[in-house]
């Protein structure tokens, strides 16, 4: 058979079917295996024989979850973690080492610079951060011990994209390694590691999952990349949980028509805005500019869920709007079934001080987005009467 397409991937691959014949996956909720024998154990435990030995590192619902994402993203090999900030973790604490430098976008989710900033500076790391969008920033700021540069493309929450390939291609140059958050985009509309990416990190908690319901997370790549972050978390325990595994697995089946329905609805809410009287402007990578429009199609096969529209009255007016609205919930949660609408000044960017504020282009007037799954009509009337 030729190679298979995503959509039968992400409904077939990774399973083996137990004993009982089960059509639908098992969930294996058992913290560890037995052995038939003393010997057994002990060949297991030496990694001479394969097989299960413990759920911190090694459970069948959880390898069924790692191996269909792994096949979706296009990687040798994935792992999964509890949180998308245990994957980045993980993935940092096993690639780095005193005296290494890391160079990281601007536009990343707002735990990330903490993580580097509090605690890996602890032990020796350095960090210096870019402009997402600026090559010539990340060519001017890459030194000899940079090891990792790390992005998120589109970027949250003003959905600017940069050339991953081009990145990629300055990163080897350098012998560094990009890792790409893909959590924006999933495996569904971007395939980072097609695009030279070294390393994809996912947090499955937003639409891997798409129904807002767990924590989870994942490390894709090259098998001896994935392997030392492996080798890290069944050392240090961030393990993802069986049960949790399972609604990813789930959620991984559905995750391309979802996609496509996000980001159809997302479009056209976009669209919508831009022609509003009230709104200043709208972020959205399906509006973007004619030049970067082309490397978006290139890299990505659609737009994406989320968006953000800035109200010329500040804060006040868009307060005003996320209290109006009726059907969006106010969260700061995204990826779900049900369209979420937040603040990010107050929010999720209200640790950063105004002038970092404004340098990553978070007015107090933004809003942002993240559109679900219910009728585009219903969602473009709540907005239409919020912004009345
Ligand atoms: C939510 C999010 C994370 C963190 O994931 P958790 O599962 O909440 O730990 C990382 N990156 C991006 C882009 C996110 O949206």
């Amino acid at each position: 058979m030729s190679e298979l397409d995503f959509a039968t991937l992400a409904i077939r691959q990774g399973y083996l079917r137990t004993g009982e014949q089960e059509h639908s996956e098992a969930i294996f909720p058992t913290s560890s295996f037995v052995y038939e024998s003393a010997a057994q154990a002990a060949a297991r435990f030496s990694g001479e024989q394969p097989g299960n030995i413990y759920s911190r590192f090694t459970n069948p619902t959880v390898r069924a979850f790692e191996q269909r994402l792994s096949a979706l993203e296009g990687a040798e090999r994935c792992v999964a973690t509890a949180s998308g900030m245990a994957a980045i973790h993980s993935t940092f604490s096993a690639l780095l080492k005193a005296g290494d430098h890391v160079l990281c976008s601007r536009s990343v989710f707002g735990s990330v610079p903490i993580l580097l900033n509090k605690y890996f500076v602890k032990f020796g790391i350095e960090v210096d951060y870019v402009v997402l969008t600026d090559l010539n920033d990340w060519r001017t700021k890459l030194k000899a011990n940079t090891r990792l540069l790390f992005i998120e493309s589109p970027s949250n929450p003003l959905g600017e994209v940069v050339d991953i390939r081009a990145l990629a291609e300055l990163a080897h140059a350098n012998s560094s390694l990009l890792i790409v958050d893909n959590c924006f985009c999933t495996p569904a509309l971007q395939q980072p590691l097609k695009l030279g990416a070294d390393l994809v990190v996912h947090s499955a908690t937003k639409y891997i999952d798409g129904q807002g319901r767990c924590l989870g997370g994942a490390v894709a790549g090259a098998a001896v990349l994935v392997d030392e972050v492996y080798g890290f978390i069944r050392s240090a325990g961030p393990s993802l949980s069986p049960f949790n595994a399972w609604i990813l697995l789930k959620g991984l089946e559905t995750l391309e028509l979802r996609m496509r329905a996000h980001s159809d609805s997302a479009l056209q809410i976009a669209r919508f805005l831009a022609q509003h009287p009230a709104v200043a402007k709208v972020y959205y990578p399906g509006l973007a500019e004619a030049s970067t429009l082309e490397l978006i199609k290139r890299q990505q096969s659609a737009y994406g869920g989320v968006l953000s529209f800035e109200l010329a009255g500040g804060k006040n007016a868009a307060w005003q709007c996320i209290d109006r609205l009726k059907i969006f919930s106010i969260t700061a949660n995204l990826g779900d079934a049900k369209s979420t609408v937040t603040h990010p000044a107050s929010t999720t960017h209200g640790r950063l001080s105004e002038a970092e504020r404004l340098q990553a282009g978070i007015s107090e007037g933004l809003v942002r987005l993240s559109i679900g799954l219910e009728s585009v009509k219903d969602l473009q009337q709540d907005l239409q009467q919020a912004l009345a």
